[in-house]
């Protein structure tokens, strides 16, 4: 290949190495072998043992780096293994500054589980810098930011946060799960380590779970290398092989996801039944102006309020192409109700102070055809 760097669409569907360079296989071939023969004492192929190295890992890895533009990739059984992994650059007493609104999963993984282990967390409203700095002690390791957020689809800005982490020699770690490096690529503004949640957008097909953490510094490689390979949660050759699939179409389906999206919001904010409608691509969204100069993009994730609570119940129960079901990211249209789903493991105190109340439903919108998502929407809904 030659010096010219290949555009994202181009890496998605290639892959890293562009296919099986011995056999010539255009679809990279999935080695499912625990372990690797050597030929002789002290020499290695390169593969030793699969928690440690496997080829189709290898390759998944390359290539989610390349589209992320980070050094190296790190790939995970799931996406909250990806964040367990991050948590072990850090030692008690340490204290970490949080979005107050993010997934569910990983506020359980702070306030239930590092907090024994002596790890502090404050959750913050990230998309004030003021309230950030409000919140750094002598302690405080690093940033955790989610952005667009959810399930409230809050803004942060990567770029200004990065520049107060700098300032204050903190680790600035972002999830970009939601809008993936296709719509925002937050290294390139600053972040020292992106996280995924692999079994979202990246894999794209509601049949695999996956997790990703993607870094540039050297060190902080290495001492994830240590983590995966030593706790174990690493992706699996078939699973690898999955997200190679799923990559190859991401683009497309973001395009396509994001165009329905945009539909359903506006259908949505014009309904007499909706209070509120979250979602970044609508220009009265608080967080409109900063996503627009950090990504490419809007998405496809959005959260609506409806204004009697009674409709929840109804849109759950009669919705027949969109699925109600916990998820995100997929080809399918799903609906969520995070106050009993994605959220319930948050207190109820920050659910409402966050508005994560009964009446908030959340959708990961789909590339089925429009007016048969709008027809869906409609039957209960109305015009
Ligand atoms: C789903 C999700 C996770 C957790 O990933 P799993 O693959 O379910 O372990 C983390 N962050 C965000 C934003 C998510 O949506």
């Amino acid at each position: 290949m030659n010096e010219k760097k290949l555009q994202f669409e181009t890496i998605s569907v290639r892959g890293a190495s562009g296919g099986d360079s011995v056999t010539g296989a255009i679809s990279y071939p999935i080695y499912q072998s625990t372990t690797f023969k050597h030929p002789e004492l002290n020499k290695s192929t390169g593969y030793d043992y699969s928690r440690t190295n496997n080829p189709t890992r290898e390759e998944v890895e390359r290539t989610i780096c390349l589209l992320e533009e980070g050094k190296e990739a790190l790939a995970f059984s799931t996406g909250v293994a990806a964040i367990t992994a991050c948590f072990h650059l850090f030692k008690p007493g340490d204290h970490i500054i949080v979005s107050e609104d993010l997934y569910g999963g990983t506020f359980r993984l702070f306030n239930d589980i590092y907090s024994v282990f002596g790890i502090k967390s404050t959750f913050v409203d990230t998309t004030s810098l003021d309230g950030i700095k409000e919140d750094i002690t002598n302690e405080t390791k690093a940033i955790f930011i989610e952005t667009p957020s959810n399930p409230l689809m809050r803004v942060s800005d990567i770029s200004d946060i990065s520049y107060l982490c700098k300032k204050n020699k903190l680790t600035l770690i972002v999830d970009n799960t939601f809008l993936t490096p296709y719509f925002q690529k937050p290294l390139l503004l600053g972040a020292d380590i992106v996280i995924h949640s692999g079994t979202k957008f990246l894999g794209g097909h509601n049949d695999v779970l996956s997790g990703f953490l993607i870094a540039n510094d050297k060190d902080i490689i290495s001492k994830l290398r240590v983590v995966q390979n030593s706790t174990g949660a690493t992706l699996s050759a078939f699973d690898s092989w999955l997200l190679l699939r799923g990559l190859k179409t991401l683009s497309i389906r973001l395009d396509k996801s994001q165009e329905n999206a945009i539909l359903i919001a506006n259908y949505l904010k014009r309904n007499e039944n909706i209070e509120k409608v979250y979602y970044v691509g609508l220009e009265d969204h608080e967080g409109y102006d900063v996503n627009i100069i950090q990504s490419t993009g809007y998405g496809s994730m959005i959260s609506f309020k409806v204004k009697k609570v009674s409709l929840v119940a109804k849109l759950l129960k009669k919705l027949e192409v969109i699925s109600f079901a916990e998820s995100l990211g997929g080809v399918e249209t799903l609906i969520t109700y995070p106050y009993t789903q994605t959220h319930v493991d948050m207190p109820n105190d920050l659910k409402q102070r966050l508005g994560v109340d009964e009446r908030l439903l959340r959708l990961s919108v789909g590339i089925e055809n429009i007016n048969d998502l709008l027809d869906d929407l409609k039957s209960v809904l109305g015009e």
